[in-house]
């Protein structure tokens, strides 16, 4: 059985998710975190529950997922995965993060980029990459089939979607990727979205705005 840790991080209030079980190998989401009060949460609950980082994931590459990502990179020494079309985002952080009057240390490029149908696997736990393309070119959704749940990044909230206004966004290529991925999934899978509490793929088609009369 996969857990879930869930922590809000920056100024964004973004969410950084720790997946781990009971072979305490574990995965990191995100690396949001941006203070030394934030990065020491993070290291505090990996090491108290004796985890092993094996990987970070990046569902995408905006400044606000990936601004911890240079101190999570030289404290574990883990590989970064991230999708290739959202390789321009991590080129391109230190100037947007200028704009917005934030600073950050240089995010570092992934090591490895992953793609559609990819697997994933840390200790029992097999993740499927799954494209989500729209809020960002090389947005990624993380699936685990066996406990039913998905990682959405800032393709769908709840009872909203993902903006599509920043650079490469794309709203016709969000809803797609909306309808005919995350949609298609077993109903009572449970999504962790970038920002906010989770929900559900039947809550959704139920009650979100977006796709409802
Ligand atoms: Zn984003």
């Amino acid at each position: 059985m996969t857990k879930i840790k869930r922590f809000v991080f920056n100024d964004f209030k973004t969410n950084c998710y720790v997946l781990y079980d009971g072979s305490y190998e574990a995965v990191i989401i995100d690396g949001a975190a941006n203070s030394h009060s934030e990065l020491k949460e993070l290291y505090d609950f990996i090491q108290d529950n004796f985890l092993i980082p094996k990987y970070l994931i990046n569902t995408h590459g905006h400044l606000d997922h990936v601004c911890g990502n240079y101190y999570l990179d030289s404290h574990y020494r883990i590989p970064m995965l991230m999708s290739f079309e959202d390789n321009f985002l991590i080129e391109n952080a230190l100037c947007v993060a200028d704009k917005f009057g934030y600073a950050i240390e240089p995010p570092p490029k992934p090591d490895k980029n992953i793609k559609d149908h990819d697997i994933i696997k840390f200790g029992d736990t097999q993740l499927e990459v799954i494209a989500l393309p729209g809020h960002s070119p090389g947005s990624i959704g993380l699936y685990c089939e066996e406990d039913d749940f998905l990682i959405s990044g800032d393709t769908l909230f709840m009872e909203s979607v993902g903006r599509t206004d920043l650079p490469g966004g794309n709203y016709e290529k969000l809803m797609n990727s909306i309808i005919n991925r995350i949609f298609k999934l077993p109903p009572d899978t449970v999504i962790y979205p970038g920002h906010g509490t989770d929900t559900t793929v039947i809550d959704e088609k139920k009650y979100n705005p977006f796709f409802t009369d």
